[in-house]
């Protein structure tokens, strides 16, 4: 990391961090060792947007399968035109006429023209389209009709405006390879090959449980004292922005019996999310549930927000277990752990091993404090300034109860565990969030 170069002895002091405690990339590895990559299957083309192709797509058909015009125009014997200018043009008789999903009903003769439109398959034996702007089509003012002459005003070369059959993909090449992530322009090419399904890594279902007396959901009315669920609905958001299904099993209370109830709804999901209910106050339940569930480790991460953090196997009816993982209550601390740790393990699921979020260094507005020896995820906008420099200012108040500080930042600004601060004017990392986490380049 390229933090504005300091000299050990003017460094402000180090922190000596809480070895018990697990850095994020401990959390993250032991995390990751419980998932992989899930079943290929057949994948409706239309909706498969991120997925990972999980067969080698061959071409079926040269495309395009036809020679065919990239202009408005006429196909002609490029040799007719030889001379050709404004002032002395090439009249060609037209003999017929051919659009876009039609075939010529007769071969091209010499002193002769067909009119052509985009996309219409070339005629036998023409080998140039002259666009209509370089003829006397327009200035006519009128649709020329068969049996009309055209005058061409310019020398047609072979191959003018006309696209080779294949040009884009030749029969039997190799479009796509297995693992390959499906962009935009993957779904069109595969959809030109005549296909609407494809082979594709499954989506992972992720449930959502949320825990705590003091909930309500949205849409009902308030009551005082309680607050309204934010945690399911920012978890679901950003697990359908990653490329997951989610599946909000609703609120459970701060009961063992209720936890039980709610999980048991959960546990046909491929990673079980629940908040809340992992910090000290209130831990015991989640933890007891969980414990006769499965497996669960309580950690604390050396991070901040978002310090406690529950990883476990739920053991299912089958005898099969699910992960599960314990995001804390605070609703930046869910959305923070789960960039950190859901967000990976849903990419393995999905086929894709690179983990690593986008990231980049900018040069701060803000001094980013570190009190404890955490390393501290900072909501910060980004932005560019004059000179072009990436910079970043903090989006406000960063208690991690701040949502909205959560919702204006585009970046976590990282100041690692053994740095007490980051000054203004110095580097820092920042892993982007509204940059793509798919990088397409895969030539
Ligand atoms: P806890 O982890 O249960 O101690 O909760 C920590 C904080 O997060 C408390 O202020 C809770 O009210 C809040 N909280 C817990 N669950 C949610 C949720 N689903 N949506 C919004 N806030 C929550
Ligand atoms: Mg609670």
């Amino acid at each position: 990391m390229s933090r504005k170069p300091r000299e050990e002895h003017d460094r402000p002091h180090r922190h000596h961090y809480d070895a018990e405690m697990l850095s994020v990339e401990e959390a993250r590895g032991r995390i990751l060792s419980y998932f992989s990559q899930l079943s290929v299957e057949p994948t409706p083309l239309l909706g498969s947007l991120g997925q990972v192709l999980g067969e080698r797509v061959l071409a079926p058909f040269h495309v395009p399968q036809l020679t065919n015009s990239a202009m408005d125009g006429y196909a002609v014997f490029s040799s007719d035109t030889t001379g050709s200018t404004k002032n002395a043009p090439t009249v060609l008789q037209v003999i017929g006429v051919v659009a876009a999903g039609q075939i010529a009903d007769q071969p091209l003769k010499p002193g002769t023209a067909i009119r052509i439109m985009t996309g219409a398959p070339l005629p036998q034996n023409a080998d140039a389209v002259v666009p209509f702007e370089d003829t006397d089509e327009l200035e006519r003012g009128e649709t020329v009709k068969p049996d009309d002459t055209v005058a061409i005003h310019i020398e047609a070369e072979p191959n003018d405006n006309i696209r080779q059959a294949g040009e884009d993909i030749r029969q039997g090449d190799k479009v796509f390879e297995a693992g390959h992530i499906l962009g935009a322009g993957e779904v069109g090419v595969i959809a030109s090959l005549g296909r609407s399904e494809i082979q594709a890594v499954r989506r992972p279902v992720v449930a959502i449980v949320s825990t705590g007396d003091e909930l309500l959901q949205p849409g009902e009315n308030y009551r005082p004292g309680k607050i309204y669920n934010s945690n399911a609905y920012s978890i679901a958001a950003m697990v359908t922005k990653y490329g997951g299904i989610p599946s909000v099993k609703g609120i459970a209370k701060d009961t063992v019996e209720s936890l039980e109830t709610v999980l048991d709804g959960a546990l046909d999901a491929d990673l079980v999310v629940t908040s809340a209910g992992v910090s000290k106050g209130d831990y015991d339940i989640v933890k007891d549930v969980l414990a006769s569930k499965g497996e669960i480790a309580l950690w604390s991460v050396r991070m901040r927000p978002a310090k406690p953090l529950a990883f476990g196997l739920l053991d299912r009816k089958d005898g099969t277990r699910v992960p599960h993982l314990g995001l804390p209550g605070n609703p930046v601390s869910a959305m923070v752990a789960f960039e950190q740790f859901g967000r990976p393990a849903m990419r393995l699921m999905m086929g894709k091993p690179q983990v690593e979020k986008p990231s980049i260094e900018v040069l701060m507005d803000d001094p980013i404090i570190n009190h404890d020896g955490r390393r501290v995820y900072a909501r910060v906008q980004v932005y560019v300034d004059e000179s072009g420099a990436y910079r970043a200012k903090l989006t406000g108040n960063q208690s991690s109860g701040v949502l909205s500080s959560m919702a204006i930042a585009n970046g976590l600004a990282i100041c690692p565990d053994d740095i007490d601060m980051i000054d203004v004017d110095e580097n820092a990392k920042v892993e982007m969030l509204d940059w793509p986490d798919d990088i397409f380049g895969t030539l």
